[in-house]
């Protein structure tokens, strides 16, 4: 039984990906593969080692999919087996949903000059940047006729956030990434896009010092009052992965109700009143 409730139709019918990221049922990449799915696409799961195949088998399974595939994104071997496989089933993909991302918790806490060691800064860079670079380019060898790539982001790669740190750093360079693969592979009608959440209650949020205070302050900020939706992120992804995304790529879309253009929240003078 899903936590959220996402629209049928067919825009995805017909079209074949990879989602990348699933850990557990409030994964962001679970979200977007409900979408999907909703939609009509087929879906290849790939998740991080053996350890986490008992908590995504059953998701999987309970949309109606059986291709489940171990990838480590650190791990050349793993990762050429891994598109070897999908490369084996499908021939060919239409989409690829990257929502991966790595920190050490000594990284995410405190102050970020004193935090970042170089271990640790080039952990968070290749997990949650060099892998998406690396994907895009493995994904563009198997989508002859076009197709749309996505990645996820947050706020604290264009501002600074608390205890965000170096992955604010490495989301930064992920955003870079997303406008150079876009160049790079708009001649072969791939589009490769962002989207930039709000803080939602997931594994990785949990492994930042505060987290419960990112969501807190993004829903109070907020200009919807509100969480980002899980529904509203999943929404985006079948936007920017379908058809009706035509025409967008190299794009960074907030989807975190409206808290990135908040410069100063409401004053109690009665600035908004
Ligand atoms: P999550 O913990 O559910 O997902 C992170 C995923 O990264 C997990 O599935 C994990 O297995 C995978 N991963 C980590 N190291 C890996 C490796 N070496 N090889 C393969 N996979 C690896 O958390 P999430 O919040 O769903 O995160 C998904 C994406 O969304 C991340 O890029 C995250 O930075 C981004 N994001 C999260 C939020 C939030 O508030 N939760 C907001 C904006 C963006």
């Amino acid at each position: 039984m899903s936590k959220w409730s996402f629209p049928t139709g067919d825009l995805m019918k017909g079209k074949r990906g990879v989602v990348m990221g699933v850990a557990n049922d409030s994964s962001i990449a679970w979200g977007i593969a409900q979408q999907l799915a909703a939609q009509g696409a087929e879906i290849a799961f790939t998740y991080q080692g053996e350890n986490l195949e008992r908590r995504v088998r059953p998701l999987v399974e309970s949309i109606g999919m059986d291709t489940m595939i171990s990838a480590d994104v650190t791990d050349d071997a793993s990762m050429d087996a891994a598109f070897g496989q999908i490369k084996e089933k499908w021939g060919k993909i239409d989409f690829l949903v990257h929502s991966i991302a790595f920190a050490g918790k000594e990284e995410l806490m405190g102050s970020m000059v004193a935090n970042t060691s170089r271990e640790g800064f080039r952990r968070a860079m290749d997990i949650s940047v060099y892998s998406f670079i690396d994907c895009a380019r493995r994904a563009s060898e198997i989508m002859p006729d076009g197709g749309a790539i996505i990645c996820m982001t947050y706020l604290g790669a264009e501002r600074t956030v608390p205890s965000y740190n170096v992955m604010g750093v490495a989301k930064a360079a992920l955003e870079a990434s997303t406008r150079y693969a876009a160049r790079d592979l708009g001649t072969k009608g791939i589009r490769v896009n962002a989207i930039s959440a709000g803080a939602m209650r997931t594994l990785s949020l949990a492994g930042i010092r505060g987290g419960k205070g990112l969501m807190s302050t993004g829903r109070d900020w907020s200009l919807l009052k509100e969480d980002t939706s899980m529904e509203g992120v999943a929404g985006c992804a079948l936007y920017l992965l379908s058809p009706i995304g035509r025409s967008i790529t190299g794009e960074v879309v907030h989807v975190d109700a409206g808290f990135h253009i908040v410069g100063v929240p409401e004053i109690s003078d009665g600035g908004t009143a």
